[in-house]
């Protein structure tokens, strides 16, 4: 279909001049019929996202506590009215039934669990959305509010996790029709289960409402506007003269952002990858720049787009004779993971030892039995942990047809007598890793970041 699906985060709808931003993008092309919004992100009167303000008032208070926030749930429910009144009256809405209604909602008593986190976790979307609707029109935009309740956007029962229905793609299929220059606004986030009670997907979960009626409507383009220029080549808090990927693969988007790079949620990528609908990454701020647009397909013009660095990782190192003639051993060694819920992230390998790379926050309270099963099961001769590593991750589709720029990252790191604890080849070939001592982690970043991307 001939239109643009487009996405605002937190950040991009957190107060009256970010809407108006909004509005003029809307109003820039045509083709963005479709508006995904998410609730008021942190602005600078408060340090906390209006959808952890909703938690905590619906946990009485925990979801702060937990995190040693001190902030109580009257608070909280002070901080959800006066944004929602403050928007109301900056933007010159019609408060009265906008607030009597959150008001109403705010004060249920009927829920309870995670059936009540659903419900209070999706009203700043809920309400955001009405808001902006109602902006839309009096700033003569032919706008129309989808609730998700109306359309149908069906979820599994999961309530804080849910999953959406195949037939919801029927009904937003049916739903929106665009009558002459209609537009929605659709609240992210939350959708509905089979028996009508609210549901919310997983946090950030605005982006995959976005990608999914993307899909749905088979439109032309998913944006996803945020607060960044779009998806860097290295981490720029990190190295301040990064540069914007202008364009990127869906597969090395995943092996990036599953590497460090935070950039949207994965999972709203998948459907838009099987429709081979592009995503493009744009700044809401800066509504010039093109950002990043992630496709299918590219021509590899450069061998490496992006590198990655996680942290906190560690590397179990397990030593056994020719344990690699030991049919059922690596089966058996990450069995013995799974047991634990620890996540595994690489395992180079050869004939006498395995070295298994994991975060290490899994570790906490577990390191101490799994290498007790570890050497009863597998009788191993030896294992040694080694913490605070860090994984840099080097990325490109044309690395296949290039493997020597791996030639210059040793180089590089050797001139700068950066040492590393691990070298690992991905079998597609399009990414590499280099397991570094973390407190040498970003210098090593830096230096293949200018030998290799902005040496080119
Ligand atoms: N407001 C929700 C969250 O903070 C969802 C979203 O913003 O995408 O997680």
């Amino acid at each position: 279909m001939d239109i643009k699906v487009c996405k605002f985060g937190g950040s991009s709808v957190k107060d009256p001049s970010q809407i108006k931003k909004v509005f003029n993008i809307v109003k820039d092309d045509k083709k963005r019929r479709v508006v995904v919004v998410s609730a008021p992100g942190r602005d600078e009167t408060y340090d906390e996202k209006i959808t952890d303000h909703l938690l905590n008032l619906a946990t009485n208070g925990n979801h702060f506590f937990e995190q040693k926030v001190h902030i109580n749930p009257k608070q909280s429910y002070d901080v959800i009215i006066n944004k929602f009144k403050k928007l109301c009256d900056d933007l010159k809405i019609e408060k009265t039934s906008i607030l009597k209604d959150l008001k109403a909602d705010l004060d249920n008593k009927n829920l309870s669990g995670v059936k009540k986190e659903a419900f209070f976790l999706s009203r700043g979307e809920h309400y955001n959305a009405k808001i902006i609707n109602e902006y839309f029109k009096i700033s003569g935009l032919n706008s129309k509010l989808k609730l998700p309740e109306d359309f149908k956007f069906i979820l599994n029962e999961n309530f804080c996790d849910g999953r959406i229905e195949r037939e919801s793609y029927k009904n937003i299929e049916s739903s929106f029709s665009f009558k002459e220059d209609e537009i929605y606004i659709v609240p992210g986030f939350y959708g509905v289960t089979k028996n009508n009670e609210i549901a919310v997907m997983s946090r950030g979960g605005s982006d995959l409402t976005g990608g999914e009626i993307a899909y749905a409507l088979d439109a032309d383009l998913y944006e996803n506007w945020t607060d960044t220029n779009g998806v860097y080549e290295v981490d720029p808090r990190i190295i301040n003269d990064a540069n914007v990927i202008p364009r990127l693969t869906f597969k090395e988007i995943r092996l990036l952002s599953s590497k460090g790079f935070n950039v949207f949620h994965f999972n709203a990528m998948l459907n838009c990858k099987k429709s081979k609908i592009p995503i493009n990454i744009r700044n809401t701020n800066n509504p010039l720049d093109k950002g990043t647009m992630i496709l299918n397909e590219r021509v590899p013009m450069e061998d490496l787009v992006g590198i990655a660095k996680l942290d906190n990782m560690a590397s179990i190192h397990i030593q056994k004779n020719m344990l690699g003639d030991e049919i059922g051993f690596t089966a058996e060694l990450l069995r013995i993971f799974e047991e634990y819920h620890v996540n595994t992230y690489h395992y180079p390998t050869d004939k006498d030892d395995i070295a298994i790379l994991v975060d290490q926050e899994d570790l906490k309270g577990n390191i101490n039995n799994l290498r007790r099963q570890i050497e009863k099961r597998l009788k191993t001769n030896r294992i040694t942990v080694t913490y605070n590593l860090s994984i840099i991750t080097l990325v490109g589709i044309g690395l296949k047809e290039n493997a020597f720029a791996l030639v210059d990252a040793i180089t590089a790191l050797k001139d700068n007598n950066i040492t590393f604890e691990m070298f690992d080849m991905s079998p597609s070939k399009i990414s590499f890793h280099i397991g570094v001592s973390q407190n040498i982690a970003d210098a090593a970043l830096k230096t293949l970041h200018k030998k290799l991307i902005k040496g080119k």
